[in-house]
């Protein structure tokens, strides 16, 4: 059964190996998609360090082919997503039957194995089926759906209230249009005009390129109030401290998304403005929660247009897509094939 690898930074091999159910609440997975994202390719090329070498690949959906008798919400055939945040089992949280408050969630594709795989063993606990109204390729974006719902528990924001976003890649987008879907406002800016664009046609109204103006603009939509919060998603091409100045006196400023680039903020203006600056990354999620808002089709997913290729072309699309990334280029999400 193939696994591909990065063994290294830049190099990547497929090994055979076997892999099968050891208990009986272990279920074996047909791997059929996987999303290949900016993130696999920051561990791809080393801007992310895992211990080498690693199988690449977050987020996953699959088909049960196995499971063992001790499993009670998956069969032979189920549709599944697999769970990207596993808990540790070994915090005194596991221990004590409370995975969901593990303090140290393993993400798969860095700090665990991901799912660029034939077949993938996990415990049942860890694969989340999926009802038939959502397409694999909607499947895909659970684990960022539920993300950015956990940033939204987290803001707390009545109804009507501006939020800013920094970053209109998947996760931004995402996040923007559940806030629209929350009954907030967000006000979505980016350096990358053709991020804004589809986020514009994901029906996302407030959208800013990222320049002298920008202050003023958010100025005139909130009527002199500032965004009451704003959120910066992780490895943006602005600099972390872009959201002080457009958020409002004691306002909170979120920073998610999966792993941030090592930078410096000048906090004056956050310190002046009394900020609450927090982060929300690899925290719990709720799964079934974000099934439930793709179901609801909470979230338009069609303007992304996420491309498929077959996952004969993984180390070719590694390779190609590292190099455009590292080239400043904006590289979009997209599935690789394993059927
Ligand atoms: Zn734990």
């Amino acid at each position: 059964m193939k696994t591909w690898k990065i063994l290294s930074p830049k190099s990547m091999a497929v090994e055979e190996r076997p892999e099968s159910v050891q208990t009986a609440t272990q279920a074996k997975v047909k791997v059929t998609n996987a999303l290949l994202t900016p993130f696999d390719l920051r561990v791809y090329r080393g801007t992310i360090k895992p211990g080498y070498p690693i199988v690449p690949c977050r987020f996953a959906v699959g088909v049960v082919s196995e499971a063992g008798e001790g499993c009670l919400s998956v069969e032979k055939n189920t549709r599944v997503y697999m769970r990207d945040l596993i808990p540790c089992g070994e915090c005194n949280h596991c221990i004590a039957d409370r995975s969901e408050q593990c303090r140290r969630m393993l993400a798969a594709g860095t700090d665990c194995e991901g799912f660029l795989r034939d077949f993938a063993v996990a415990e049942e606990s860890n694969l989340c089926p999926l009802p038939p109204s959502v397409s694999d390729t909607d499947a895909l974006f659970v684990g960022i759906v539920s993300l950015c719902e956990e940033v939204i528990d987290r803001l707390d924001v009545p109804k009507g209230t501006h939020v800013a976003v920094f970053g209109a890649g998947e996760v931004g987008n995402i996040l923007c249009q559940l806030l629209i879907y929350h009954q907030a406002v967000p006000i979505l800016i980016d350096t990358d005009e053709e991020r804004l664009a589809v986020a514009a046609s994901c029906g996302i109204y407030y959208t800013f390129k990222a320049d002298e103006t920008l202050a003023e603009n958010i100025s005139r939509i909130t009527g002199g109030h500032m965004a009451a919060c704003s959120v910066y998603i992780g490895y943006g091409s602005l600099p972390v401290d872009a959201p002080y100045e457009v958020t409002s006196i004691g306002g909170t400023v979120v920073y998610t998304g999966f792993g941030f680039a090592t930078a410096k903020a000048a906090l004056k203006t956050a310190l002046d403005r009394r900020l609450t600056l927090t982060t929300i990354t690899n925290d719990y999620s709720n799964y079934a929660a974000a099934i439930n808002l793709l179901v609801n089709k909470a979230v338009n997913l069609a303007p992304l247009k996420i491309e498929t290729f077959p996952v004969a072309q993984a180390e070719e699309l590694f390779a190609e897509r590292a190099e455009e990334l590292a080239g400043g280029k904006n590289v979009r999400c997209c599935v690789l094939n394993l059927m």
